[in-house]
């Protein structure tokens, strides 16, 4: 039997598939694992010159 249930059960990663085990991010409408969440905002991040 199935219940609609707000756990995070199932959820995979909409960029290397895998099934989200801990917490799930979201990035623009995208549902990621931890890992490629944070692949995502550093490579959204605008480029910055290095230190001067
Ligand atoms: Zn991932």
């Amino acid at each position: 039997m199935e219940k609609t249930a707000k756990t995070n059960i199932n959820i995979k990663c909409r960029k290397c598939g895998k099934l989200i085990s801990g917490d799930v991010y979201e990035f623009e409408g995208v549902t990621l694992c931890e890992d490629c969440y944070m692949d995502e905002v550093i490579a959204a991040q605008p480029k910055k010159c290095l230190m001067k």
